[in-house]
């Protein structure tokens, strides 16, 4: 038997493949986004991760058409790149505010009905940058980096509760985000990645399986690299 599984950011990218996955293992999945948009007969509903009351109306409408939520990916994520000399105060804070402060506030809401029942799973889709650090990625780089503290933390917060705390750490995923990458950037990433080749979205998603599944019950705390080898030794 298997619950109901919400993936942020889960209406393209990344987040799609996981959502579809999920959905293949048997939870009911719903897909939270700003656009509040859900292809492939995917479950919709509209949820802003950078602002709070978004995040509270949105729970409030999966709890009651769904019930309780079992199973929290927080994948919605941006980019703001640019050398720092040059990063403004809102691409610093958007990104912050997003990638740290939105999935931190997802995982506090998600807590209550993990706490009663007793269990629960909660997934942070952090990035390889996160550990090695990205030239024109400060923020990008600090906000991954802050989801593997926010995880160890609540992981030990919890862990006594039946509530597991991971984080997937991707290296180079061809999506939308990424194709905002020069041409000149990537071959120099793949020149770095011993598999030699990116991921397909696919691949990040089985982990979210394996993580929320039976299988993965007595791993918490743990940062998961799906990266090809790119960040070895980070
Ligand atoms: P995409 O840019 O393709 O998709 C981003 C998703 O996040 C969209 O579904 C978008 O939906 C959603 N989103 C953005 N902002 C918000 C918000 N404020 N509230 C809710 N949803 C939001 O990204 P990817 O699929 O490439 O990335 C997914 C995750 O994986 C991100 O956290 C990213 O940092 C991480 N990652 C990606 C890598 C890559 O190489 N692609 C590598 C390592 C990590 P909408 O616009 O409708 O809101």
């Amino acid at each position: 038997m298997t619950g109901v599984a919400l993936v942020t950011g889960g209406n393209r990218g990344i987040g799609l493949a996981i959502a579809l996955r999920l959905r293949e293992t048997g939870y009911s999945v719903v897909v939270g986004s700003r656009s509040g948009t859900a292809p492939e007969g995917l479950s919709a509903v509209e949820l802003d991760v950078s602002d709070p009351a978004s995040i509270l109306a949105a729970f409030e409408r999966i709890e009651a058409e769904f019930g309780p939520i079992e199973v929290v990916v927080a994948n919605a994520g941006i980019t703001r790149d640019t050398l720092l000399m040059r990063m403004s105060d809102d691409d610093i804070d958007a990104v912050l505010n997003t990638n740290l402060g939105g999935s931190i506030r997802l995982a506090r809401r998600a807590l209550r009905s993990m706490l009663k029942a007793k269990h629960g799973r909660i997934i942070f889709i952090s990035s390889v940058v996160g550990l090695m650090g990205s030239a024109g990625q400060v923020n990008y780089a600090a906000a991954k980096a802050g989801l593997v503290g926010a995880a160890r933390s609540l992981a030990r917060e919890v862990g006594s509760r039946g509530i597991t705390v991971n984080v997937i750490a991707p290296g180079f995923v061809d999506t939308d985000m990424t194709a905002e990458v020069g041409e000149e950037r990537k071959a120099e990433i793949l020149g770095a990645v011993p598999l030699g080749r990116y991921a397909q979205p696919a691949e990040i998603a089985g982990v979210v399986e394996f993580l929320a599944g039976e299988a993965a019950g007595y791993i918490t705390g743990a940062v998961i690299p799906v990266d090809g080898g790119l960040g070895m030794g980070h």
